[in-house]
């Protein structure tokens, strides 16, 4: 077999076999076929789809590419969550510490920034020393004792996404339903998770515009747990406008801390309540979500949350002085206050547009190589259906290159839409 016949095969959109995809897979894993190739094939499928079986097939193919994790023998029921991905989105940094401080063991495999949207593993590198790289081993060692794991692929762990995410992110593949699903599901199931729980974004700000592509990728990847024998629950939730206040890596990291000592965004709390109250539910550890959201209420007034998200930090090799002391993160050189142009109200915050402008500051990588600048982003003060007087503080930049700080401020004021009339605030889930 060669891989340029298997590329030409998807290009002329034809249907790969189980066994041509896992050679494929075999082969960009082990450095035996190069990344022109593997992003080649990536763009054909990105171009011309993949049915539901091959779909399922390469998802299988990546769980298998490192060790296929077995919890069995350390919690009781492992439950998981993840995110189809978004601007602004650190819900597992607030929400893995609330669950596990709940009494429900979580262990994650995260994945880095991808295209506009920033990715947790980026976001906790900004504490130092954090390790993103545990082995199987240690992933099962620190869950048993700590109750929380927080992780990346690895050389153990499901290599063939680490390896195809990191060319997707620069090679525009970033966006197709085959490739984001079993990223998604192969790290899911190679992390051992028996229940999953997705929150599948849906807008401007996400990688399924529309609410009709985003129920395509929340079937698809239920319907890939259910194969391999794992219950799976989709949530979509809105991502027309940046999810909280930060973007960018430590600003995040910041509000996430926040909203466990209860002083985070409104909006941004509520999602995170509302996914804990489903995973405490999945967990069995609450009959119902007003049950688990208590739960998780309680988590955070007692301060417990607050202290798992430390013991997570310390487990992983991170400076907790960080957590304990957000201001200790390195401040962007420029930090500049924008105000509002006009008086009106807020009809649109366009995600997309403030999560490309976060990458083009160093947020994100242009370059499979380019390394990330973790104290840049932006502060977003409002949300659309705000009423906001003309000279009101609309968004602030923390930018480490002036002309870049220009531009940045350019993209993110038009990003902003005025109405004269009053407009409705935006829903944080869809049926
Ligand atoms: N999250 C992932 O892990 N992979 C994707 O492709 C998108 C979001």
């Amino acid at each position: 077999m060669r891989a340029v016949d298997i590329i030409i095969k998807k290009r002329d959109k034809q249907e790969l076999t189980l066994e041509e995809i896992e050679f494929f897979v075999r082969g960009f894993t082990n450095g035996d076929i190069p990344d022109y190739q593997t992003s080649a094939f990536a763009m054909a499928i990105l171009l011309n789809g993949m049915t539901p079986r091959e779909t399922t097939d390469l998802t299988l193919a990546m769980a298998h590419s490192g060790s296929m994790l077995d919890l069995s023998d350390v919690v009781d029921l492992a439950v998981d969550k993840h995110s189809s991905g978004g601007v602004g989105d650190k819900t597992s940094l607030s929400v893995l510490p609330i669950v596990a401080a709940c009494g429900l063991p979580v262990g994650k495999m995260s994945g880095r920034g991808l295209g506009f949207s920033g990715g947790t593993l980026d976001k906790l590198e900004s504490i130092p020393g954090y390790r993103v790289d545990l082995s199987t081993e240690e992933f099962k060692q620190q869950l048993k004792e700590k109750g929380i794991v927080l992780t990346g692929q690895s050389l153990d762990l499901a290599p063939a996404d680490g390896k195809l995410y990191a060319l997707r992110d620069v090679t525009g593949t970033v966006q197709s339903i085959p490739l984001i699903a079993s990223s998604i599901m192969c790290k899911k199931l190679a992390a051992g998770a028996q229940v999953i729980l997705l929150d599948v974004k849906t807008g401007l700000g996400a990688f399924m515009e529309t609410l009709e592509d985003a129920r395509e990728l929340a079937n698809l990847m239920t319907d890939i747990g259910k194969l391999a024998n794992r219950e799976v629950v989709a949530l979509l939730s809105d991502m027309n406008q940046p999810l909280g206040n930060a973007v960018g890596n430590s600003l995040e990291v910041v509000e996430a801390i926040d909203m466990l000592k209860s002083r985070g965004p409104e909006d941004y709390a509520e999602h995170c309540l509302y996914v804990s109250a489903h995973m405490l539910v999945l967990g069995k550890l609450a009959r119902d979500l007003s049950e688990g959201r208590a739960m998780a209420e309680k988590c955070i007034a007692d301060g417990s949350a607050f202290q798992k998200l430390r013991i997570l930090v310390e487990a992983q090799g991170g400076d907790v002085s960080y957590v304990d002391d957000p201001s200790k993160f390195p401040k962007a050189e420029f930090v500049e206050v924008v105000m509002s142009p006009r008086s009106g109200y807020l009809s649109e915050i366009q995600a997309r547009t403030v999560g490309e402008a976060a990458v083009t500051l160093g947020a994100g990588r242009a370059k499979k190589s380019d390394p990330v600048d973790h104290a840049v982003g932006f502060i977003i003060h409002h949300k659309v259906g705000d009423k906001v007087e003309g000279g009101e503080l609309l968004f602030t930049v923390h930018a480490n290159d002036e002309a870049k700080l220009a531009d940045a401020r350019e993209s993110v004021l038009s990003a902003h839409h005025f109405s004269n009339q009053p407009v409705e605030k935006l829903p944080l889930f869809y049926n």
